[in-house]
């Protein structure tokens, strides 16, 4: 669906999967004006798919939107197009399982613009693909590096908000990392090199006997579907939750380290190397019980496996 600043969207359209016309002067393009989504559907034992929360994801999408300065499609918008696009795709959703189908909308400034300057007209659109599950296992610990040389967001800057450039900045960490074997860069806040903030696709959970604390959303850190419902699924548990600034010392005598995100789901960490020293979280082979415990609860959720009290889950037919 395409509009013009006024955010009046067209009618959407289903097509099959293909390249986009652009003018090489769309503002997209040359200034990096798009905000993107990620969502996951599952299919449930009796063959219907499960939608996870999307209109967390359409809020997300409204309110990154003002930053970008773009309209963005309504909640009711944005979740009938995932809706559609999905029924459109149904076969693509793996069986109960084998993984899922992983949906990205999209909003780009899709006008042409020569001089900085928003975009004249938008696009938004959704594809989806059939993913497995993150990690072969299902439940298998990652090691992080905290490479204090990059960061990720800067108060002030669009770390807070799912812009496509917010991707860009990371690439070379994480291939830096990579190459020395690690999974992902932890990264650290940019005014003090000290406080945890997330890593480069999900956020950060720190545990501690009954208290499982988490870095505050203050602007750099992306407001994380998962680990709003986390900290939900951990209260309802028993554990405190605590949402605040969390000093990379703390680190050091944590009992548990995991990360969540729609495509980890709940990933224990086995280790972090920071100024070459490394910890490790390996009880039970490093897949703590917290993180395990917490891990069980949300995919029972996801793939309609438990009860679904909050009513987090939409089903389609
Ligand atoms: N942080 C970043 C930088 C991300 O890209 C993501 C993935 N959207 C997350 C955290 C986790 O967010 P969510 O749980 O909504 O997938």
């Amino acid at each position: 669906a395409k509009c013009g600043p006024d955010g009046n969207f067209s009618k959407g359209e289903i097509l099959p999967f293909g390249p986009i016309a652009l003018s090489p002067s769309a503002g997209v393009l040359n200034y990096g004006q798009g905000l993107f989504e990620g969502l996951k559907a599952y299919r449930k034992t009796d063959g219907s798919v499960l939608l996870f929360r999307p209109e967390e994801n359409a809020v997300r999408m409204k309110n990154g939107s003002d930053r970008m300065c773009m309209p963005a499609p309504t909640v009711e918008q944005f979740v009938d197009a995932v809706k559609q696009t999905v029924l459109a795709n149904k076969r693509w959703v793996p069986p109960t399982g084998k993984g899922s189908l992983y949906i990205r909308p999209l909003l780009i400034g899709s006008g042409a613009i020569l001089g900085l300057a928003p975009a004249p007209e938008y696009t938004f659109l959704i594809y989806v693909s059939p993913v497995g599950n993150y990690f072969k296992e299902g439940l298998a610990p990652i090691n992080l590096i905290i490479e204090d040389n990059f960061h990720r967001a800067a108060p002030g800057g669009t770390g807070g908000v799912k812009t496509i450039g917010n991707y860009a900045s990371v690439l070379k960490a994480q291939r830096t990392a990579k190459e020395k074997g690690y999974s992902d860069v932890l990264y650290l806040d940019a005014v003090h090199n000290k406080y945890l903030e997330e890593v480069s696709s999900c956020n950060i959970f720190v545990v501690k006997g009954n208290a499982i604390c988490t870095p505050a959303i203050e602007g750099t850190i992306l407001p994380g579907i998962t680990r709003k419902s986390i900290i939900e699924v951990a209260e309802s548990k028993g554990y405190k939750v605590e949402e605040r600034h969390v000093s990379v010392d703390e680190l050091l005598d944590a009992d548990e380290v995991f990360c969540t995100g729609t495509a980890v789901v709940v990933s224990p960490v086995g280790s972090i190397t920071y100024k070459g020293k490394r910890v490790k979280y390996d009880g039970n082979q490093g897949v703590g019980v917290v993180s395990q415990q917490l891990y069980t609860s949300l995919t029972s959720l996801q793939m309609g496996h438990a009860e679904d009290p909050m009513g987090w889950t939409v089903q389609l037919n």
